[in-house]
């Protein structure tokens, strides 16, 4: 504990961030004192996420005080700067096991040497986003909605983005008018109902400038569905406050989309932050990236998905790992990801089974792709085999 007496603003600011229940369960999760390098902090910093941003690890001598290094680890931290430099929050720190090079946590954070790796079908920007932009931060693949990229910050940089191209600890315009031709286009063009506001990660901005920029695209009489896609919750949690999620409630329907990757993100903290964006009546979902050695195993991923149902989070996708460069040490085979989705299907609550896709290198979009269990079709008839592989026909 600090020996402040007297408590600061921004401790202030935290106090009533949260209602008396939140901070009641916020108070039993907290163990983050066990790591010694945090040992001295106050809670109601720990709580605050501006405090957890500003004290991420940023440099392998920090790092060093919670992990030991492997050579990989110090070799790839010192590679590893401008775009998708290294940064993780404390509260993500607390959860890397210390003593395990291969903790999912620690790998998804610490950059490794293999990142310089170029693989060989490996692309600055596979999925050719920047080609299918018509404005600044927007991204128009589909007919009916949009992509649009409000912020190239991120509570914590994962090794495996697949924006590292954009992605990372640099200066960025945070004016309020960097938006304007993205909401003309999006104004202009009737057939776009549904706006998704990612990045980066949009819950990185400030309350006012998120609510500014939600406001903006929800006034267009054409826009139906808003939707965010955000990491905080797993690896900001702090970023849930009361404040943030009583501003969201008033700008129903808005979905929220997670990026989940292991069952040891969801922690009793974060927990708290999906139920105060659930209770708010905030529809959740997740999306996942199939990394190898950390989720590439059907028992794994099923108990990921076990999980987030338990939270309220409705799995959405699994995503093939794209082939951006540096990425190789993380990509399995398609294989691997159609097995898993064979492992789900029927063996599982149909809420467990999300979609997995593979994004059509070059700008295809959303690819689903999965076991197939139609055997032969002829005129009217399908031969179809279900879970358990036995075979029953269909006539129509
Ligand atoms: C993923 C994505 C969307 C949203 O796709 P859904 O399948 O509707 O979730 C929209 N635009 C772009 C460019 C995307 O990559
Ligand atoms: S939170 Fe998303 S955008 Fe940010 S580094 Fe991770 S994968 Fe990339």
């Amino acid at each position: 504990m600090n020996n402040q007496t007297t408590v600061t603003e921004n401790q202030k600011a935290v106090q009533e961030a949260f209602t008396q229940a939140q901070a009641r369960s916020i108070r039993r999760s907290l163990d983050y004192q066990q790591l010694s390098l945090y040992k001295d902090v106050n809670p109601l910093d720990w709580e605050d996420w501006h405090w957890q941003l500003k004290h991420r690890i940023r440099s392998k001598d920090e790092l060093a005080q919670v992990i030991k290094l492997t050579s990989e680890e110090e070799a790839g931290i010192k590679k590893a700067s401008g775009r998708l430099s290294m940064a993780i929050t404390p509260y993500w720190a607390t959860l890397i096991d210390q003593n395990d090079a291969n903790c999912p946590l620690r790998r998804q954070a610490v950059p490794v040497i293999s990142e310089s790796v170029i693989g060989p079908h490996e692309m600055i920007d596979p999925c050719a986003e920047d080609r299918d932009s018509p404005a600044a931060h927007l991204v128009h693949r589909y007919p009916d909605r949009v992509l649009l990229l409000a912020t190239e910050h991120c509570a914590m940089y994962c090794r495996h983005c697949t924006r590292r191209r954009l992605v990372g600890e640099h200066q960025e315009s945070n004016a309020a008018s960097r938006f304007d031709a993205a909401v003309e286009y999006i104004k202009s063009n009737r057939k776009i109902r549904d706006v998704l506001i990612s990045g980066g990660d949009p819950f990185i901005m400030e309350d006012e400038e998120i609510e500014d920029l939600i406001k903006r695209i929800s006034s267009i009489s054409h826009v139906e569905f808003l939707r965010i896609g955000t990491r905080t919750p797993v690896t900001l949690p702090q970023r849930i406050t009361d404040k943030l999620v009583t501003m969201l409630k008033k700008y129903s329907p808005l979905w929220i989309s997670i990026h989940f990757n292991h069952p040891k993100e969801i922690t009793k903290r974060c927990k708290i932050a999906c139920d105060m964006l659930a209770d708010a009546g905030i529809p959740l979902g997740s999306q996942t990236v199939l990394l190898k050695g950390i989720n590439d195993r059907p028992y794994i991923m099923k108990r990921l998905m076990h999980e987030l149902l338990k939270i309220r989070v409705r799995p959405y996708y699994i995503y093939q790992c794209d082939p951006v460069k540096g990425t190789q040490h993380f990509r399995t085979p398609v294989a691997v990801g159609i097995n898993i989705m064979e492992k789900l299907r029927g063996h599982t609550s149909g809420y467990a089974v999300p979609v997995y896709v593979v994004d059509g290198p070059g700008g295809g979009g959303k690819i689903p792709v999965g076991p197939n269990y139609i055997l032969s079709q002829a005129k009217g008839k399908y031969v179809l085999r279900n879970y358990k592989g036995k075979i029953y026909t269909y006539l129509e």
